[in-house]
């Protein structure tokens, strides 16, 4: 040890000096006080650590004050929320890890209408007894869809789950070797199906599966024959699958129940709106597939649920199943579910108000505007050392949904003199209402396709506090 750092560990500051400071200026005043000294402890701890491993460096300054407010510092990390809203202006609309589709101010609404009181979520009022909770969004499903019964779920991982438990566990369920997909995270068909008791027969090759494969394949044993949508990726080339209402016609002649994973769960006539048609719930059940199941946070645009929709005797049997109870749906959900559900009755009011599929379905045009914006806000804040650019770039559909599609945007592309495109992105994730962004060689990309008018103000005032002088970045 050399003179220097014996010094610096005598003038270390002292416990009782910086809790001083800190009741003098008020700070903590609410935090338990033993949070409080061992908080403090932490932070005398690691300024010794650090003068001891010569990582102090030479010009900072040992005191009380800077002490305490590294203290400060440290108690309110402890006591901020961990789940937060933040701002994607990353351009993937349907984001898995930012939590897929923002929920429209209806759902909102009926979250606290309904939550902050008592619900009649399993009462049935007009007989003054006990009701079921799918009941709430079993009719508007139904209409929506043209399905004869609906049931909802946690998620669509959970449906898959139930329904191949509920009609396949103990027997085989054939599907073809270019549907055995992984979602992402653990969900993977054939081990889901392994789980779920059914036993998994596989027909057909990667790229290729003929209706004479399914029809080889049925035997005593088989319960249910299983089509999975192919939801996040593409086979091209030299491909073929068997249409679904061919399975179907398969099925009833052979007395065997035709499942369909739809995956997203497509609401809207995508082509309309330019982008690459997705079947539709309504086209599914057309088709004839017994049941059918989807997600209700992808192309939906609501909370995260699972969606059965079909026959009424196969789903009075998934009802009864065990573990339909371990994966039932809560009453949140459920709220925000029915009030999604009913903006669909119209489709104008479903493409106004779900965020999603205002961002799905925009023009280019309106997303360049709002990059116009955002660049004019940002040249007047003049920014020291920033260059901004206007780039033409893609959004993408995201959460497992229309992996192909290329959905035109204008970006606004940020570089700065003194700070690398990392430590930006760095600092904008620090930020109280986080911003998550794209980084493209030393460029920070911001997509204005997921970003709300509001956000927009609100990423200038990021940027700002991340890149002016005294800005606290
Ligand atoms: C996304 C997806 C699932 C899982 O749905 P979650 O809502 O994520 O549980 C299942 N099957 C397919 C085909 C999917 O695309």
């Amino acid at each position: 040890m050399d003179d220097k750092q014996k010094a610096r560990l005598k003038s270390l500051p002292k416990v009782d000096e910086v809790l001083a400071v800190l009741e003098k200026r008020g700070a903590l005043a609410r935090a338990p006080r033993g949070k409080v000294l061992e908080a403090i402890r932490q932070v005398v701890d690691e300024i010794r650590s650090a003068v001891l491993s010569g990582a102090w460096a030479e010009d900072r300054t040992l005191t009380s004050e800077s002490a305490a407010e590294a203290v400060t510092a440290r108690i309110e990390r402890l006591r901020a929320y961990s789940l937060r809203r933040v701002i994607n202006a990353t351009g993937i609309i349907l984001h898995t890890n930012l939590g897929r589709a923002p929920l429209c101010r209806e759902a909102l609404e009926r979250i606290v209408e309904v939550s902050r009181g008592y619900s009649n979520l399993e009462f049935d009022l007009a007989a003054g007894r006990r009701g079921l909770r799918y009941d709430h969004v079993r009719e508007i499903l139904c209409e929506l869809t043209g399905a004869e019964d609906a049931l909802v779920v946690n998620n669509n991982a959970a449906a898959v789950l139930l329904v191949l438990s509920s009609l396949a566990r103990g027997r085989e369920a054939v599907v073809s070797r270019g549907e055995l997909i992984e979602i992402g995270g653990e969900f993977r068909i054939p081990e889901v199906m392994e789980r779920s008791g059914a036993i998994l027969r596989e027909v057909g090759a990667t790229n290729r599966t003929h209706l004479s494969d399914y029809e080889r394949a049925i035997g005593e044993n088989t319960a249910l024959i299983m089509k999975v949508h192919t939801s996040n990726f593409r086979i091209v080339g030299f491909t073929e699958e068997v249409p679904v209402p061919d399975l179907v016609a398969l099925g009833s002649r052979r007395g065997i129940p035709v499942m369909n994973d739809l995956g997203s769960g497509c609401f809207l006539r995508l082509e309309r709106y330019g982008l690459q048609r997705e079947p539709t719930v309504a086209e599914a059940v057309k088709e004839g597939a017994d049941v059918i199941t989807f997600s209700g946070d992808k192309l939906l645009g609501g909370p995260q649920a699972g969606v059965i929709v079909g026959r009424k005797d196969l789903l009075e049997a998934i009802k009864r199943n065990p573990l339909n109870r371990a994966l039932r749906i809560d009453k949140l959900t459920l709220a925000a579910l029915e009030a999604t559900a009913r903006l669909y009755l119209n489709e104008q009011d479903a493409v106004a108000g779900l965020r999603s599929l205002t961002a799905l379905t925009e023009p280019v045009e309106a997303a360049a505007r709002r990059a116009g914006r955002l660049m004019r806000m940002l040249k007047r804040e003049a920014l020291p050392g920033v260059t901004l650019a206007l780039r033409k770039g893609s959004s993408l559909s995201g959460g497992g949904s229309l992996p192909t599609q290329q959905i035109p945007t204008v970006l606004v592309a940020l570089r700065s003199e003194g700070l690398s495109a990392a430590r930006i992105d760095e600092k904008l994730r620090a930020l109280p209402v986080p911003v998550v962004a794209r980084i493209s060689g030393d460029e920070v990309l911001f997509d204005p396709r997921t970003l709300s008018a509001e956000e927009l103000s609100e990423l200038r005032g990021a940027l700002r506090a991340v890149l002016a002088p005294g800005g606290g970045g």
